[in-house]
């Protein structure tokens, strides 16, 4: 059954504004008013997803709303962020209710989750796009960049590199699994991509560049690269490894993942040696598994990311992230 504009934002969308205090104004007037918390500084990231081309066409709604919201409040924990409100262009070629249901059901356990509110947003007709733009929150001055890396710094990632990009081959009926548990594993690491947002709060003050993976390890450790002039070398075997999941797939794919794969949505961040016990306690008390997995270099050794195997041999992927143009 099909369902006017505003009864659809009234009855899928209006209970979210009710996750966390401070909506002045909400949903159903020009614009929304918030309550800002004080001496705090205001982090704000978009991030589109385009059905085709970020997940598949068919994937159910409720996946596409939680996903949504997930990647968004990735780039808050990027910026060591606490998230405060999103609103939602939502662009649907027709309104189901029962799309629309599953669609705002994710949505919400994922804003309800992360205390998030949704407190505006835009509606209209068209291929099924979602754009949402997340506000947070951040002490003055303590948020966490891509420009701050410096040679002789320890690099990290959170969790396993390459299990999105796994989960999106297992999905797709590209990667067969047998075993139950491990296929489960990896079909959430692309569905339910885990916002370290825990983790990027606890490194302000620790961490001298960050960044989420959403394009591939290389390609976004490439950018805090860019960003703070400098080089990063990191040690195959030390990244967090994929093998135990799967050992049908050839050596070459393993590597194309874990470096190249895009959808992880973990953060990989830099530290100087002083705070290496810092990042120990961080990850031990959160419950958070974080990597040690290479070093950043002067630009004068490589202004680039390499890896390298316990042999000094260079690991390469023939793609190194996703570019849409
Ligand atoms: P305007 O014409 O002023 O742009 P709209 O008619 O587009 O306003 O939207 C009406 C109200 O509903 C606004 O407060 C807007 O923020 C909110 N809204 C529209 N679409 C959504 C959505 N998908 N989710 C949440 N709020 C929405
Ligand atoms: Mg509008």
């Amino acid at each position: 059954m099909a369902i006017g504009e505003f009864d659809l934002i009234r009855q899928y969308f209006s209970n979210l504004q009710a996750i966390r205090p401070g909506v002045v104004i909400g949903i159903g007037d020009d614009a929304a008013v918030l309550e800002f918390p004080p001496n705090r500084q205001l982090v704000v990231a978009t991030d589109t997803l385009v059905a085709g081309v970020h997940f598949p066409k068919k994937l159910g709604a409720e996946h596409i709303g939680a996903r949504a919201l997930l990647v968004n409040l990735s780039d808050l924990a990027a910026m060591g962020a606490e998230p405060l409100w999103f609103t939602l262009a939502l662009t649907l070629p027709q309104a189901s209710a029962s799309w629309l249901s599953a669609f705002s059901k994710g949505l919400s356990d994922v804003a309800t989750a992360y205390s998030c509110a949704l407190v505006g947003g835009d509606t209209t007709c068209g291929p099924l796009t979602i754009t949402i733009t997340v506000h947070g929150a951040v002490p003055p001055g303590e948020a966490l960049t891509r420009r701050g890396a410096q040679p002789g710094d320890r690099v990290y990632v959170t969790g396993t590199p390459g299990l999105g990009a796994a989960g999106l081959a297992c999905l797709q009926g590209e990667l067969e699994v047998d075993d139950e548990r491990v296929r489960r594993q990896l079909l959430d690491g692309f569905l339910k991509p885990r916002p370290r947002l825990d983790v990027g709060q606890r490194l302000r003050g620790v961490a001298s560049a960050a960044i989420d993976i959403s394009d591939g390890l290389l390609a976004d450790l490439g950018h805090i690269c860019e960003q703070s002039q400098v080089g990063a070398q990191l040690e195959w075997e030390a990244l967090p490894n994929l093998d135990r999941l799967m050992d049908t797939v050839t050596a070459e794919q393993r590597r194309q993942w874990v470096l190249g794969g895009g959808d992880d949505y973990e953060l990989c961040f830099t530290a100087p040696e002083n705070k290496s016990a810092a990042v120990q306690a961080l990850a031990a008390e959160i419950g958070a598994p974080i990597t040690r997995i290479g070093r950043i270099v002067s630009t004068a050794v490589t202004s680039k990311v390499l890896c390298q195997d316990k042999h000094g041999k260079k690991v390469s992927v023939h793609k190194q992230g996703y570019q849409h143009f």
